[in-house]
Formats: structure tokens, sequence, C-alpha cells
């Protein structure tokens, strides 16, 4: 078996300049964390809050931490002070709840909106309407400590790569047409999608960052 550097050195090889590398850490202790530091990943993506706050709380501070589950409302303060990107906005109200706790700790948190694109039922997200109502919402100027820099997206979890491909090329036409919308609250540079399966074809079909977990650290 190939060690966590060598297979972040191989991943990394891979990419082009334009597509960086989200290391999913869910469910890895702290010091298999560090271990992936030490070869040089600084973007680590976590889906709970409380295990993103732990670990955050014991390692470096030169940690982008990214936020890639679905995420409670009532949990979002607790990493309000220092999450880099939010990934799996769902809702309006969720975004008005980031927004909040972003105003009491002074600062603007990065979030991209979660767009559905897998034909399974059960995942998380937003249809493309959904995501066009809150990118259109007058309402979003009062959000003055968000801003929506991008979106994201899982693919159906298949071996048939013609589906997968259809899946991102949807998210990235989605994406590029939500450049039309000029608000300060919007600046759409980033495209998430991409897991360990998929991540060279998403990065062929435009992603700006890969969220790649068991590629790196072996299966959960
Ligand atoms: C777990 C997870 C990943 C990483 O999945 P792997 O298949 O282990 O690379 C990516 N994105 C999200 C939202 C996840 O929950």
């Amino acid at each position: 078996m190939s060690s966590i550097a060598e297979n972040i050195a191989r991943i990394e090889k891979g990419l082009k300049q334009e597509t960086r590398l989200v290391a999913v850490t869910k469910t890895k202790p702290a010091e298999v964390l560090l271990e992936a530091y030490q070869a040089g990943a600084r973007r680590f993506g976590e889906n709970k809050v409380q295990e993103m706050v732990a670990k955050s709380e014991e390692l470096p501070k030169d940690i982008e931490w990214h936020m890639i589950g679905h995420l409670q409302s009532n949990k979002v303060k607790y990493m309000a002070p220092f999450v880099s990107l939010i990934h799996s906005i769902d809702s309006f109200k969720l975004l008005k709840e980031v927004n909040k706790e972003a105003v009491k700790n002074d600062r603007v948190i990065e979030c991209l909106l979660q767009i559905y694109i897998a034909s399974e039922e059960t995942k998380f997200g937003l249809s493309e309407d959904e995501a066009k109502e809150i990118v259109t919402s007058p309402e979003l100027s009062d959000l003055t400590n968000i801003k929506i820099v991008g979106l994201m997206g899982m693919a159906s979890n298949t071996d048939d790569t013609e589906v997968v491909r259809a899946e991102f090329k949807g998210l990235k036409n989605l994406f590029e047409s939500f450049k039309q919308y000029e608000n300060p609250r919007i600046e759409m540079r980033e495209l998430s999608m991409g897991m360990s399966g998929d991540y060279l074809l998403a990065a062929e079909e435009g992603s700006t960052l890969v969220r790649v977990g068991s590629a790196i650290f072996g299966s959960r």
C-alpha cells in the first residue's frame, strides 16, 4: 500500500494548476491529518462540525478548513470563527444563519451552493431552480458577511463515466450561467466537484476543487 504522502503527490501531479485538492479527512484522527499536512496538504474537508472544531484546535493554524457535509443551522456558530469555505449550503435559511454568525465574528464567510446533480434520491442539495431563487433573491444583498463563491455537486455513484461526465457538465453550465448575476454577494469562481472515484473526470470538466478522501487515506 502506498503512503499518504505518495498518494497526495500522485493526485496533485495528475491535476492541472486550476484544480486544487481538498483532502477529505472525515473520521481520520488528528495524527493522520498531521501526516497529510507534513506531506504538503493545507486544505482539509470535514463533514461534521464538532469533529472539525476538535481537529482544528490540535493542528497547525495555516490549514484551510472546508465544511463539506450536510450542515445544521445550530452548529454553524462553532465553526464560524475559522471555517474557510462551506461547500454545503442547501437553503436560504442556512445562508442567513451563516451570515449571522459571520457578523458576530466580524468576518466574511465564503460559501458554495450545493446542487443536486445525481440521479440517486439520497443526496442533499438544491435543484437548479432553487439555487437560482437564492442567487436572484433581493434579500441576498442584506447578507453582508457571506459570499457565494461557487457551486458544489456530487455525481451519481456509478461506473458509467458518461453519466458522471454529463452530470459534471450540467453543473459546469449552471456555474457559467450564474456568472451573469451581478451582485456583490456573488462571485462565481469555485466549482467543487469530483471525489476519489471521479476526480480526474471532474477536473477535465472544469472543477476547481476536488474533494478526495479514500484515494489518499484508504477506505473508511
Ligand atoms: C466523503 C466525501 C467525499 C470524499 O469521498 P471519497 O470517495 O472518499 O474521496 C467528498 N465529498 C463529500 C461531500 C463527502 O462527504
